[in-house]
């Protein structure tokens, strides 16, 4: 399959990992919208967050808790941060394998636009 995050995953495209395991692996966004930017990925292909059964809401929660272990680890998590997953066009998805967004380091606006 063309999909560039299954290419990172498999290491057929270099990233900078922050973290790995058999399920997941979390790497530093190439054009980062914050100080720390790092998207934490499935290693299974999900298109979008409408495609993952609910059976799967365990990989779901591990990416969050991938994020916000990597948060603790960077030093991120009492300053504080934010975890979002965008779907489909209206959310302003643009890569088609679900992907977390760990977004840390600057005062962050809210309501996104
Ligand atoms: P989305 O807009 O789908 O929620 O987020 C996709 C993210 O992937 C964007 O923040 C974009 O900068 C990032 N991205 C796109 N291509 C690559 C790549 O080849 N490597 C890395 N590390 N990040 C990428
Ligand atoms: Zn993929």
């Amino acid at each position: 399959m063309d999909c560039i995050f299954c290419k990172i995953a498999n290491q057929q495209i270099p990233a900078k990992v922050a973290f790995e395991n058999e399920r997941v692996i979390a790497f530093h966004d190439l054009f980062p919208q914050a100080p720390t930017h790092v998207l934490v990925i499935p290693k299974t292909h999900y298109s979008t967050l409408n495609d993952v059964p609910a059976s799967e809401s365990a990989l779901l929660g591990e990416l969050v808790s991938t994020a916000t272990g990597i948060a603790k680890e960077l030093g991120l998590a009492e300053n504080g941060y934010r975890v979002v997953m965008n779907c489909n066009q209206d959310g302003g998805q643009s890569v088609y394998h679900i992907h977390l967004h760990l977004l840390a380091g600057r005062q962050l606006a809210w309501p996104p636009g």
